[in-house]
């Protein structure tokens, strides 16, 4: 698994060259794409947190990846439909797509349901643009409080920076809002930029390409 390794080191380094302690930053494999025997190698090279951004999908791959490894971490990265919650509920660890009320509200109500309260993470659009789901920045304070309310488990926030801009002031934007509202979680940083989500305080790195390849979409 040497592009796994790669990104491990590579990761590595851009914590020391940062001051960070390595420890504080976890690497999320993103598998999406990617079949259960392309994923089973990174699994056997010690990796345990993967990020799927479909439920369908990581429901059909990891329903039996989580029996063998049952301390697997399974993080959703993807847009969450309503009629997709109970089942997302019951499958990932971590939801780090919570982005907008109605999704909030049946989250809240399935995890009472179900009894697993799973960590949570805002979604921002640091980009407001318009196509893209999350919330917009001058929001996020206002969208937290009401999550906190709902009894949502919210431990940070989550963006993905426009594919034509420089990361750097998004990564930047995010940080700064979590600091606002005193949370310690960072989903922030993809293949292309994850050293400079590290410089900026990413406490999660969300790579695929750059450990599995690129996603065959035909
Ligand atoms: C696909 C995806 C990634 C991984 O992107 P790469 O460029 O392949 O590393 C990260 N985050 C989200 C939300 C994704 O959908």
């Amino acid at each position: 698994m040497t592009s796994y390794s790669q990104v491990k080191e590579q990761l590595v380094a851009a914590a020391k060259d940062c001051g960070r302690d390595p420890s504080d930053i976890t690497l999320i494999a993103v598998s999406k794409m990617h079949t259960v025997d392309e994923i089973l190698p990174v699994l056997e090279a010690g990796q345990r947190v993967f990020g799927e951004n479909r439920v369908q999908e990581a429901k059909e791959k990891f329903t039996i990846l989580k029996e063998k490894y049952p301390n697997l971490e399974l993080h959703l990265i993807g847009h969450l439909q309503t009629n997709k919650v109970k089942d997302a509920v019951a499958l990932f660890d971590v939801i780090e797509t919570v982005d907008r009320i109605e999704v909030a509200e049946k989250l809240a109500d399935e995890m009472k349901k179900q009894n697993r309260f799973l960590p949570c993470f805002i979604e921002v659009n640091t980009g407001s643009e318009v196509q893209k789901s999350g919330i917009v920045s001058r929001e996020t304070l206002s969208f937290a409080a009401k999550c906190l309310e709902l009894g949502l488990n919210i431990v940070g926030l989550m963006c993905i920076p426009p594919v034509d801009d420089e990361p750097a002031p998004h990564f930047a934007l995010l940080k700064k809002l979590a600091k606002q509202l005193n949370l310690k979680e960072l989903s922030m940083g993809m293949s292309n930029d994850f050293p400079i989500a590290v410089q900026l305080g990413a406490t999660y790195v969300r790579v695929g390409t750059a450990i599995f390849g690129q996603r065959n979409y035909a």
